[in-house]
């Protein structure tokens, strides 16, 4: 009996899938599968998305569980690689890295390898994060061109500081800069995540790199999944573990912050900040139970939350409860902790349970953990 489950939903995968091959048509995707797929489960990830041109991940750890499990698709390890020892395994495994650095670069020109590697410059266009700067490329492109550990042409790629923010003029910069820098080089380019892919037009390039948009959450400050045509692919689900009356006036859990206005009824969840529910939710962040949104009381415990389920509440023990996903988006829940969906989702700790199902195959829950 697994108390905490998330329940992930390959069809809402997949459909999300096909609204990023329908905004960009002419792209091909990487899709992106870093942190264990954003919490949903590497694998099964992987394998429901195989009409993906390639995944992304962000460590060569990932990339190697990938291919010790057969997948043979072509990945891109987005960190890059930092030391002389990684290289042989790009190579021996055909892994793609992005270059960012000239110590990368050295390390390259001065490795011997069994073939050539794949490699992505990543060309700082504003982010100022990873990448080359614009007056550092001339003398970068020279050597790189000529390493012979590297396969020609290598291809380009820049990434976005503000892509979400959908009225400010720093991603048509970066667009702008990222289309200069790379105008005469041969390679192929790659520019938008999920906010370039929904908002700005102009950056599905050749490559596009889908993340949490796959996953079924807008990147969109105020703007929900259901506004994309997006679906939530993972439910947290757990139950009512205990039901109590409370009256006006008693105060709820360790520092006893919260105190009943009114009479009320409270309900204990089973799930707390030791399944990766956020200790710092604050009193108000909704819940679902029997269909309607209850606030979390008091503060959030290891193992438990208690919420207000008010005075004419008929839940009983046993009672399913849904963290967020399918009736109460991520996005919702997140904005009310001060946080963003892509850290709910990929903080979950081990304790919780993924379940798979997949509707259109009328498959009951399949467990693959
Ligand atoms: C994580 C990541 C992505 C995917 O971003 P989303 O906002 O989740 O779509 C794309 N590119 C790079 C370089 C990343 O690190």
């Amino acid at each position: 009996m697994n108390t905490v489950t998330a329940s992930i939903d390959i069809d809402a995968l997949q459909h999300n899938f096909a609204v990023v091959r329908r905004h960009a048509p002419h792209s091909k995707i990487i899709a992106v599968l870093k942190a264990n797929a954003y919490g949903h489960g590497l694998l099964p990830v992987a394998h429901a998305l195989a009409q993906a041109d390639a995944y992304a991940v962000a460590r060569v750890e990932e990339a190697l569980v990938l291919r010790a499990n057969a997948i043979t698709k072509p990945i891109l390890v987005l960190g890059g690689f930092f030391s002389a020892e990684a290289l042989p395994l790009l190579a021996k495994h055909e892994l793609q890295t992005t270059l960012h650095t000239w110590e990368q670069l050295a390390l390259l020109e001065q490795a011997s390898l069994p073939a050539p590697i794949k490699v992505w410059l990543k060309l700082d266009t504003g982010m100022n994060r990873l990448g080359l700067r614009a007056e550092e490329l001339p003398a970068f492109i020279e050597r790189l061109s000529h390493c012979r550990n590297v396969v020609q042409p290598f291809h380009l790629m820049t990434h976005f500081s503000q892509s979400d923010e959908q009225d400010t003029q720093a991603t048509r910069l970066q667009i702008e800069e990222f289309n200069r820098l790379s105008a005469h080089l041969p390679g192929e380019r790659a520019m938008a995540n999920s906010a370039g892919i929904l908002a700005w037009p102009a950056s599905r390039s050749d490559w596009i790199r889908p993340g949490l948009m796959l996953y079924g959450a807008s990147p969109f400050a105020g703007q929900l999944a259901a506004d994309h045509d997006l679906r939530p692919v993972m439910t947290l689900k757990s139950q009512l573990i205990a039901t109590r009356a409370c009256a006006q006036g008693e105060a709820v859990g360790y520092g006893g912050h919260w105190v009943a206005d009114r009479n009320t009824t409270l309900g204990v969840v089973a799930a707390g900040y030791g399944d990766g529910y956020p200790r710092m939710a604050p009193e108000g962040t909704p819940m679902l139970i029997n269909g309607r949104q209850v606030p979390i009381v008091g503060r959030v415990s290891m193992d438990m939350i208690t919420v207000d389920l008010g005075p004419a509440a008929r839940d009983k023990v046993g009672d399913e409860v849904t963290l967020w996903g399918e009736g109460l988006p991520v996005e919702q829940v997140a904005e009310k902790i001060g946080t963003i969906p892509y850290e709910l989702l990929t903080r979950l700790t081990s304790r919780v349970h993924l379940t798979y199902c997949d509707k259109r195959e009328q498959m009951p829950m399949l467990k693959l953990a």
